[in-house]
C-alpha cells in the first residue's frame, strides 16, 4: 500500500506537528538528555537532546493516543523511550503512524467481511 508523504510544520528543531490521514503526529524537544545537568551554564552539546513524540486523534470529542515516547499509548508495550534528535523522533512517530493505518484498515475490512461484503 503507498502512502502520501507527511509534512511536519513548525519548528522542526524545538516543536513541529503533522497531521495525516486524520491522525496528529507530534515531536518536542524536551532539552537535555543528561540526567545529571541542569541544563544551564554547564549544558554541553555532547549531553544530546531528549524528544518526545506521540500519535494521536481525537474521536467522539476524546484524544486518543495510538503511541509515543511515554509508552502508554494503545499500540505501545508501556516501554518508554525517547529520541536523541528531532530527526529520530519524526522518524518514530511516522512508523507508528503506519502501523496505525494497518491496524485501522485490518478492523475496516473485518468489519466488511463480517458484514459479508466480501464474502461469496
Ligand atoms: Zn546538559
Amino acid at each position: 500500500m503507498a502512502f502520501s508523504p507527511i509534512h511536519w510544520t513548525g519548528d522542526l528543531d524545538d516543536d513541529c506537528i503533522a497531521r495525516w490521514c486524520g491522525l496528529t503526529l507530534r515531536a518536542e524537544c524536551m532539552g537535555c538528555n543528561d540526567d545529571d545537568c541542569d541544563g544551564l551554564d554547564t549544558c554541553k552539546p555532547e549531553h544530546g537532546e531528549y524528544w518526545w513524540w506521540e500519535v494521536s486523534a481525537r474521536r467522539d470529542g476524546e484524544w486518543i493516543t495510538f503511541a509515543g515516547s511515554n509508552g502508554e499509548g494503545v499500540l505501545d508495550n508501556g516501554k518508554s523511550g525517547g529520541a536523541s534528535s528531532g530527526q529520530a523522533a519524526r522518524v518514530a512517530a511516522e512508523n507508528a503512524v503506519r502501523t496505525a493505518i494497518r491496524i485501522r484498515d485490518w478492523f475496516a475490512g473485518a468489519k466488511e467481511r463480517a458484514n459479508g461484503e466480501y464474502g461469496d
